[in-house]
C-alpha cells in the first residue's frame, strides 16, 4: 500500500479536543468531541472552508482528493456505478442504491 505512514497514537484517557474530560481506554475523544476538534481545526486553520483545506494539500478540482483515496486503497468505488467513499460508506451506498440488483451479496458485509 502507497498510503503515507503516519505515526502511530496511543489514547491518554483524557480527550484529545483538550476538553481534559477523562475518556474510556483505547477512546482518544469523548463522544462527538472528534467532530467538535475537527471543526475547530479547520476554522484555526483554513476558515472553516474546506475548499481551503483541499488547497492547502494540493487537491482541488483539478486533482480530486477521492480518486487520490481511492487509488491510495483508503476508499472503494462502487462496482456497479461511479459512487466512491470509505469501505463502510460503499457497503451503506450499495443497500440503498443498488439493493434489488445486488441482493444477498450485501448481506453479512455489515458488521
Ligand atoms: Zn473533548
Ligand atoms: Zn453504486
Amino acid at each position: 500500500m502507497t498510503q503515507k505512514s503516519l505515526p502511530s497514537l496511543t489514547p491518554t484517557g483524557t480527550c484529545w479536543c483538550g476538553c481534559a474530560k477523562k475518556v474510556g481506554t483505547g477512546s482518544f475523544f469523548a463522544p462527538g468531541h472528534d467532530k467538535v476538534a475537527e471543526a475547530a481545526l479547520l476554522a484555526v486553520e483554513y476558515g472553516s472552508s474546506v475548499a481551503q483545506l483541499l488547497h492547502g494539500h494540493g487537491y482541488g478540482p483539478g486533482h480530486s482528493v477521492s480518486a487520490r483515496a481511492v487509488s491510495e486503497g483508503v476508499w472503494l468505488t462502487c462496482p456497479a456505478c461511479d459512487y466512491v467513499g470509505a469501505p463502510a460508506s460503499i457497503t451503506n451506498h450499495t443497500k440503498k442504491a443498488h439493493a434489488a440488483a445486488i441482493g444477498d451479496h450485501a448481506q453479512g458485509a455489515e458488521r
